[in-house]
């Protein structure tokens, strides 16, 4: 017999997250909440709770549970936050960030998938995610200033425009391609009074940002 859904996902938070070092109990939490079948496919909810992207139509992936947790951990959120994340794809992660700060807006360029993301977030329930079509490498000024900035495509260079939009005392996270082909760094910049720091977390593969 194949277990509940919920069952599968008290298992992924167990061996894919907190064996593999997600230690934010926040984090934690809201990856065991948030049911990640609403968000693939019928024909892929089956697999939901597998230690990997699947496909959501586009071309476009849901990203690995993991992947999810570990740029959520990063961004350290407070209950206060708001967070700008680029790339909604089907709303997953902004379902994630939503529990663990005060709004997110999510940027999707493919319409088709912006509106997959809004519907399957209002099914849920959740209130405090905005969707919205267009490049989110231009960030959202209307937003700013952004206390997290979350990039869920790899980019060849940090937008600038998001930089300018981070708070001081701001966190972003984005995918950079790096001198390896095919391989890129997920980067953590803190923005502080003065300066931005930059460092890098470990290698990813995300789909490409695509500008403009
Ligand atoms: N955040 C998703 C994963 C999305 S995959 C999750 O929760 O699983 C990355 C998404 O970024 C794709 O849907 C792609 O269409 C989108 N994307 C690529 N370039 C973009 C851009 N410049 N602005 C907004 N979205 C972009």
């Amino acid at each position: 017999m194949i277990a509940g859904m919920e069952a599968q996902r008290s298992v992924m938070v167990a061996d894919q997250l907190r064996a593999r070092g997600i230690t934010a109990e926040r984090v934690l939490a809201a990856m065991a909440e948030v049911p990640r079948e609403e968000f693939v496919p019928v024909e892929l909810q089956r697999h939901a709770y597998e230690d990997h992207p699947l496909a959501i139509g586009g071309g476009q992936t849901i990203s690995q549970p993991f992947i999810v947790a570990s740029m959520t951990q990063a961004l350290e959120l407070d209950a206060g936050d708001v967070a700008l994340e680029v790339g909604a794809g089907s709303g997953y992660q902004a379902a994630i960030l939503a529990r663990l700060c005060r709004r997110v807006l999510t940027i999707e360029r493919d319409p088709d998938l912006a509106a997959t993301a809004a519907a399957n977030l209002a099914r849920l329930g959740i209130e405090n995610v905005e969707v919205r079509t267009g490049d989110g490498s231009l960030g959202a000024i209307d937003l700013a200033p952004d206390s997290a900035i979350l990039v869920a495509a790899a980019a060849r260079r940090v937008p600038p425009a998001l930089l300018e939009q981070l708070a001081v005392g701001g966190r972003m996270v984005i995918p950079v391609e790096s001198a390896a082909p095919d391989q890129q760094d997920l980067v953590l910049i803190t923005r502080e009074a003065s300066k931005y720091s930059s460092r890098v977390l470990f290698p990813v593969r995300f789909v490409p940002l695509v500008e403009g």
